[in-house]
């Protein structure tokens, strides 16, 4: 079956992703350091994270949970079967020159997300692999004393690398999938996947070519850490390509980085030839065994996904764009789902959206902490259906529950904001102004003057000091004037 493509200029656009997560176990991966991020350089280390001759490392077993939990996620195949390797090669932040890794047999293998389009269907990304492997440290450099200096507290730190398979064709796609498994990160809450801080860095690897041709030489793009600045820099990467291969210049295999100031990428590295690391099995470590009853373990402990989570919303009523921006945010979602406890209003899904966003943001609380609770936006919602505040009220009740935490229908007894009355009393306010503007009712009545509409509504809305159903006004006025 032909793949529906995505053609530039005559040519497809290959990529592949190598995504690295730094996973928040409370201990380092092969010894009892802390795992925390500390800027009291080599604090958090000791002779096995600093690859001292003779120690030996001991594998972190809830790292091994946490890799079976996102290879379940991503509808991996977990390996029975594993084996640590040796990488060998000489960094002055590796002590002991080779990093423990996975390579002929990694824990999880053969998985896939699918992705949603941007026409609303879904495109399968393959996932390769996904192996454990150490962190290394990190070397300082001082411009001030024009010296080098190497910490090591990062060292040993547990990494779970998810390498797919070169089935994007686009900056969306990949930006798509990068969000996409950086949720499912968060739901599982197996590392913070925070990009500023480099706990979910990518790496992507770019080629094009003519469709139906071999793969074409490809550019990896190093240390990007936004998603906008990814999708930019591929969509600069391919033109950049295109033109070589145009102008017939070779494409040169580097890796490459993004200059944010000058929107282009830049040569960080050639690589002359694939590196050689001399992978050799790691005889301090003996091989990993993870029967079906682990594996079924872990699988219990799997929270609602988010394209679970995606399907329940739409089956609830939600749109899709909707459901998306819910399902985005794991915060934000169970603020959504705590809310549907105390009401199933369908305006509460308005309210969240737009206000409580929009709060959230400028106010930089988080949905967690912020002083409207999922109850009182409950409360609001509620005091609003039940039209005893109307729409304009409820705006105002919103910006002092979320500044003071009261309750809702205490703000509103307090500052008199209930709707006034009953259909009856404000037709009998309406009749008053229809009796008291008789030329402007007949300029309105014989179609000159449409514009008149809203000195009726004006009338009212000051007659009931803002306080009553603008729907009742509008039919009234409607009853009254045609
Ligand atoms: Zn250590």
């Amino acid at each position: 079956m032909a793949e529906k493509q995505n053609l530039i200029a005559g040519y497809e656009t290959v990529i592949g992703i190598e995504v690295h997560v730094q996973l928040t176990t409370r201990s380092k991966v092969f010894c009892s350091c802390p795992n925390v991020i500390s800027h009291d350089q080599n604090s958090t280390i000791c002779p096995i994270c600093c690859g001292h001759p003779g120690v030996l490392p001991v594998l972190n077993k809830e790292v091994v949970n946490r890799a079976i939990m996102v290879g379940l996620a991503t509808n991996c195949t977990i390996n029975e079967h594993n084996f640590f390797a040796r990488k060998h090669y000489f960094y002055p932040d590796l002590p002991k020159a080779y990093q423990i890794t996975q390579s002929s047999e990694p824990i999880c293998k053969n998985g896939f997300l699918e992705i949603p389009l941007e026409d609303g269907t879904f495109k399968k990304i393959r996932i390769n692999r996904i192996h454990i492997e150490e962190d290394a440290g990190k070397n300082l450099h001082s411009s001030l004393t024009n010296e080098s200096y190497v910490d090591l507290n990062r060292a040993g730190t547990p990494l779970l690398e998810i390498v797919t398979e070169p089935d994007i064709s686009s900056p969306y796609e990949a930006r798509t999938y990068l969000k996409m498994l950086r949720t499912i990160i968060t739901y599982l809450d197996v590392g913070t996947a925070n990009m500023e801080e480099g706990a979910f860095r990518a790496d992507t690897n770019i080629s094009i070519r003519k469709p139906d041709m071999p793969l074409g030489t490809k550019c990896e793009l190093k240390n990007i850490n936004s998603f906008k600045f990814i999708s930019d820099a591929i969509e600069y990467e391919v033109a950049r390509q295109i033109g070589l291969v145009e102008n017939g210049q070779k494409i040169i295999q580097e890796t490459r980085l993004w200059d944010i100031k000058n929107h282009k990428t830049i040569t960080m590295r050639t690589k002359e030839e694939a590196a050689d690391y001399r992978y050799l099995p790691d005889p301090d470590l003996p091989p990993l065994a993870i029967d079906q009853d682990w594996i079924a373990t872990i699988r219990k402990t799997l929270p609602e996904l988010p394209r679970d989570r995606y399907q329940r919303y739409l089956s609830q009523g939600l749109s899709a764009y909707e459901a998306d921006i819910i399902v985005s945010d794991k915060d934000l979602a169970h603020y959504f789902d705590q809310v549907q406890k105390f009401t199933k209003s369908p305006l509460v899904i308005n309210w969240v959206l737009r206000e409580l966003m929009a709060f959230v943001k400028e106010e930089k609380v988080t949905f967690n902490t912020c002083l409207i609770t999922p109850q009182l936006l409950a409360e609001l919602v509620t005091l609003l259906e039940n039209k005893i505040i109307n729409n304009r009220a409820a705006q105002e009740v919103f910006e002092i529950v979320a500044q003071t935490g009261q309750s809702p229908e205490q703000v509103v007894k307090d500052k008199g904001l209930e709707q006034i009355g009953s259909p009856e009393e404000i037709e009998k306010i309406i009749q008053e102004i229809i009796a008291a503007n008789p030329e402007n009712v007949a300029h309105y009545k014989s179609g000159t003057k449409p514009k008149l509409w809203g000195f009726f509504v004006g009338q009212a809305m000051q007659k009931t000091k803002g306080k009553a159903d603008p729907q009742v006004i509008n039919d009234l006025l409607k009853k009254y004037l045609s």
